[in-house]
């Protein structure tokens, strides 16, 4: 008899399934129908032994150091700040948008304080910011939005940034220095063996069975246990009673060239080009040292894997009807990006599945209003939920 099923592998589970054995004695068995570990984080060595990231671009950066120190159990670090560029106007400018921004744009010698009379200048007025496209029109204005959000967000989402809830463009901050990194959170690094490596080291317990290649569905009926704890799709558990739930896909070209750098940043943007949104270098991010180098082109789609929850007002509402029946269906905790539908970061994820772990071994404690822990563990995660994802 398994205390706990834990159905997919990824930050969410993976937390959970570690934690649950090794700090409660629970017995646990984590499903993923994958045939392996880590999630969309999952990072493996190509034919030609350079790591890269299955899923797309992985950057861990978060400002909760309870997060970056539990993380630090299962892996060392390799200090690394994220950049970024855009081809806009046949340039590689600095994303987000700042003072180098501008003047390498525009044939400028602005400063600091010339810049942001220039955003001021055209700036629009927007009396209440609703959408993606008041968030950067009512702090650039309409022409630098159109150059380096509207094509973008279109290709990325499918949909126009006045279609998307303002959460999606604020994650881009704008500056008035000439701050180049892509995050300002305080603690930016990657796994130094990469993202599998400390998923194996996380499961790694006499406690954890780990199954892949299996969905939970063609298991569940003959596996004792007494507990769910589900990271997939929450309209998929409830076999989409009251209908889908939108997800966007990706499609992942990955390519190796046969020369050490190609990209002049660890990732390029390409905003209004090619119908994919990003190239992303692998050894920029991991430092790797390698004769040759492997690239990742990301192509949005509708069908596919679903990658990313559709932030805007009529999903929140579908996500609502689904979160209430799993708040009411007991013996399953519904954990992470996909169960929970929310564009979350991997920190955010791991401050969720920590919080639920708390309530999972505390319930008498966390049933009653502030006890310290609970209250620390909730005040967590909802700092990290609630901040700009970029830290800002
Ligand atoms: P997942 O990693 O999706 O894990 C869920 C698992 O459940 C999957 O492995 C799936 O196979 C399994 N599963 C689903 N259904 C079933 C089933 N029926 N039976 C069995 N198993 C099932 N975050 C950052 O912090 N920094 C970044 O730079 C970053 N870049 C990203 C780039 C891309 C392209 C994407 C898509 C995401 C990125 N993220 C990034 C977000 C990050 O991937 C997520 O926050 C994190 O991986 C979510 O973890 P999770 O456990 O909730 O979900
Ligand atoms: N975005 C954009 N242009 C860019 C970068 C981002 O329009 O050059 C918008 C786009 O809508 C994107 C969102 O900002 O989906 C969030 O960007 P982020 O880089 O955080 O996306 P992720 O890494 O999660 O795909």
């Amino acid at each position: 008899m398994f205390d706990y099923l834990i159905v997919g592998a990824g930050f969410a589970g993976s937390v959970l399934a570690e934690r649950l054995a090794t700090r409660s004695n629970k017995k646990v068995l984590i499903i993923d129908k994958r045939s392996h570990i880590a999630g969309n984080a999952y990072d493996h060595y190509n034919e030609d032994g350079i790591l890269i990231h299955k899923y797309g671009p992985h950057i861990f950066h978060t400002n909760s150091k309870d997060v970056f120190d539990y993380l630090g159990n299962f892996t060392e670090w390799r200090p690394y700040e994220h950049r970024v560029l855009a081809s806009v106007d046949g340039q590689n400018v600095p994303m987000p948008i700042n003072l180098d921004t501008i003047n390498q744009l525009y044939g400028l010698k602005l400063n600091s304080f010339e810049v942001e009379q220039f955003f001021e200048s055209v700036a629009e007025d927007v009396p209440v910011i609703r959408t993606s496209e008041d968030v950067v029109v009512s702090k650039v204005g309409r022409e630098l939005y159109e150059k380096f959000f509207k094509n973008y967000t279109r290709k990325q989402w499918g949909l126009d940034p006045s279609q998307l809830d303002k959460s999606v463009t604020s994650r881009v901050p704008t500056r008035t220095n000439r701050d180049g990194r892509y995050f300002t959170d305080t603690f930016q690094a990657m796994p130094l063996h990469g993202y599998t490596r400390m998923f194996e080291r996380m499961l790694d317990h006499p406690n954890i069975k780990v199954m892949l290649n299996t969905d939970y569905h063609e298991v569940m009926d003959f596996i004792p246990f007494k507990e769910m704890i589900f990271t997939g799709p929450v309209d998929e558990y409830f076999d989409y009673r009251f209908g889908r739930l939108p997800y966007r896909s990706l499609e992942f070209k990955h390519e190796t060239m046969n020369k050490e750098q190609h990209l002049a940043a660890p990732v390029v943007n390409f905003p209004n080009e090619h119908p994919y949104t990003r190239i992303t270098e692998f050894k920029a991010l991991t430092g790797q040292a390698h004769p040759k180098t492997a690239l990742v082109y990301e192509y949005p789609q509708a069908e596919g894997d679903p990658y990313y929850p559709i932030p805007m007002p009529e999903n929140a509402a579908l996500y609502e009807q689904y979160r209430k029946l799993a708040e009411a269906t007991p013996g399953v905790h519904f954990v992470g990006r996909l169960a929970t539908y929310k564009y979350y970061n991997m920190d955010q994820v791991v401050a969720q599945a920590l919080t639920l772990y708390k309530k999972l071994t505390a319930p008498a404690e966390a049933a009653k209003p502030a006890r310290p822990a609970i209250a620390g563990s909730t005040a967590l995660v909802e700092k990290l939920v609630s901040r700009s994802p970029k830290g800002e």
